[in-house]
């Protein structure tokens, strides 16, 4: 706290002396991102999915800003999506999946390639043991599984989105629904 109070005392009095930080500010973001590769993409948390520009550099990311040219924002991020960079970038986040097993007090660390392997069982396993052919009195076809359901991200693009449903109404699940509703 003293020491922002005494950053923003000094950045008050150059302010006040009539000099101007906005260039040598522009100046450094510049350089920050000069020889880096512009990768569109979009913002990961909310419905909203705002268009963002990731800046690689030896396919690292080195910087993430709002895209300018997204309909959706216009260039601007909320301080979540402003602050993504730290998501992409930091070395505190996990990269192993919780597992916590049947009837277990404890979780454990399992790669990502296995919790894959397991919900893909889990998913055909559960298909196959709730699928109905038909109403029980048979007298309509049904070709469907109520027993899993099918919750999709703001992330997930339309691409992605109308080959997930294919899958999905192709194993006969009918539940299917998607976190965006904008
Ligand atoms: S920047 Fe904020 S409002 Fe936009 S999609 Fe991300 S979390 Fe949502």
């Amino acid at each position: 706290m003293r020491l922002s109070g005494g950053v923003s005392a000094a950045l008050g009095a150059l302010g006040a002396l009539g000099v101007s930080l906005a260039p040598t500010v522009a100046h450094a973001r510049a350089l920050r991102i000069q020889n880096a590769q512009s990768v569109p993409t979009i913002c990961p948390y909310c419905a909203v999915g705002c268009g963002m520009i990731a800046h690689t550099i030896n396919n690292q990311i080195v910087n993430i800003e709002g895209n300018p040219d997204s309909p959706v924002n216009e260039g601007n991020l909320c301080p979540k999506g402003a602050a993504s960079y730290q998501l992409a970038v930091n070395e505190r986040r996990w990269t192993t999946v919780k597992y916590r097993a049947p009837n277990s007090d404890h979780w454990e660390d399992r790669p990502l390639d296995w919790a894959m392997d397991r919900i893909a069982q889990l998913l055909k396993q559960t298909r196959d043991d709730t699928f109905q052919e038909r109403t029980a009195d048979g007298s309509r076809t049904l070709m469907n599984t109520t027993a899993i359901f099918s919750l999709g991200g703001a992330t997930i693009n339309n691409e992605w989105n109308y080959a997930h449903s294919k899958l999905m109404r192709g194993l006969g699940i009918v539940a299917i629904e998607n976190q965006a509703r904008i």
